[in-house]
């Protein structure tokens, strides 16, 4: 039995008048739903939630379990938001006319899901979606890709054209069409096996990669990428000033509109460069090196919440190195991302270390200490005197580091290959 793996391959969609409306109205019928459940859904975890603490308040022996076995548990299954949603269509035909039913389903299906995260204690309790940060709608079938013809066609709405910007491979499995600042764009999730022929990694293209601020990563060979951030320095200028300009616009002007027009605009450009960078980097270590070492950093999905609003260089100086770091360790974890799933594709191996004192062993005689490194480039060991350049240390420390490591994860690569496919299934998409 071979590997599943999915790969969501995104495209941006030319779509005409006609087909836009569709789209904004496919939108709307989604939302509309979505929030009309979560109303009802709402209003029957209150009637549990106050049946719970009156249990609890008449009947002190009852401890909170006891209670809540007491209690009716709001009804949570899929039939029942499918059933929800037969009721919520019959009673607003319009969701009928301006929508598909499988996408509509989707999106209730979206909130089951939501539930069932919530209940477990995993998420926070679903929110109301709003217009202007949730335009979209996913199809699980049905849809079509012509790519001879540079389209694809969605049930309901017809032919729509894309940008042919890469093969798409693998079974399209499902499509989900969504909004960003400059357009519509089309993810097309696909799935294939992958190759089941156990390849020998070559070893000797083993290398270590120190993750860092300066340079964006350093290999163990002595090979570097610069950072990105000075590229990005004009792009960041341009978005400063404008945010700027914008606190002397009038509210709710046509004015103000088109320059937050504009801000999303570079926003997104700026996205896309950085996204754009780590594909190349990522795409160019697993080109030249079968096994990776790679530090095991314990990075947080940062929250996206108050991005825009401290980005305000120059005053708040302590605020903003905040929130570069949040960015790097977005971008890190997003590299790492995408090491993983092209060293899988290419049967390479991905292995990672105990990120501890990395920086501040000495590889001559094993010495740990922060004197090592006393200086931000270079690396001294205070006990026997060796020097060299610090990132490259960082990085020949983590690759030394894999020869433990290298066995275990072996027998983990091989005994994850037995078992059922099921884990590959779980694992997030990665837009391509
Ligand atoms: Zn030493």
């Amino acid at each position: 039995m071979s590997e599943l793996m999915r790969l969501a391959f995104k495209y941006k969609l030319c779509p005409n008048r006609r087909q836009e409306q569709a789209f904004r109205n496919f939108s709307g019928c989604c939302r509309f739903a979505y929030n009309a459940l979560l109303v009802k859904e709402k209003e029957d975890y209150q009637e549990y939630l106050e049946e719970l603490e009156s249990r609890q308040c008449f009947s002190e022996a009852l401890n909170e379990d006891e209670a809540k076995a007491l209690c009716v548990k709001p009804l949570l299954n899929q039939y029942s938001f499918n059933y929800a949603l037969k009721r919520l269509k019959e009673e607003y035909p319009f969701l009928k006319e301006y929508c598909h039913s499988q996408v509509l389903q989707q999106k209730v299906m979206d909130l089951y899901e939501a539930f069932k995260k919530f209940f477990k204690g995993k998420g926070g309790y679903p929110k109301f979606k709003k217009r202007h940060s949730d335009n979209g709608f996913r199809y699980p079938q049905g849809f079509k890709v012509d790519e001879d013809n540079g389209r694809i066609f969605l049930p309901k709405i017809g032919y729509v054209r894309y940008r042919n910007s890469r093969k798409i491979e693998g079974i399209p499995k499902n499509v989900t069409v969504r909004q960003e600042a400059d357009g519509w764009y089309a993810s097309i999730q696909c799935e294939f096996e992958l190759n089941n022929h156990v390849i020998v990694p070559n070893l000797n293209t083993a290398i270590g990669i120190d993750m860092g601020v300066k340079r964006f990563l350093t290999l163990s060979d002595g090979n570097f990428i610069e950072s990105l951030e000075t590229k990005l320095k004009p792009l960041e200028n341009k978005i400063a000033l404008l945010q700027r300009r914008i606190k002397h616009k009038v509210k709710g002007s046509n004015n103000i509109k088109k320059a937050y027009l504009k801000l999303a605009l570079l926003h997104k450009k700026k996205a896309d460069i950085r996204n754009n960078f780590l594909h190349q980097a990522s795409t160019l270590m697993v080109k030249n090196h079968d096994l990776i070492v790679i530090e095991d950093l314990k990075i947080k999905n940062m929250s996206k919440s108050g991005k825009g609003t401290i980005d305000n260089p120059g005053k708040n100086v302590k605020a903003k190195s905040g929130l570069n770091r949040s960015v790097l360790n977005e971008a890190w974890h997003k590299f790492f991302t995408y090491l993983e799933y092209k060293l899988k594709l290419k049967g390479g191996i991905l292995i990672k270390v105990d990120p501890k004192h990395t920086s501040q062993t000495c590889p001559q005689c094993g010495h740990i200490s922060k004197d090592n490194r006393k200086e931000q480039a270079i690396f001294k060991c205070v006990k026997c005197g060796y020097e060299a350049h610090a990132d490259v240390n960082a990085a020949q420390n983590i690759l030394k580091r894999a020869g433990l490591a290298r066995i275990a994860c072996q027998a983990n690569l091989t005994r994850g290959r037995q078992q059922e496919p099921a884990e590959a299934y779980n694992s997030s998409t990665i837009v391509v």
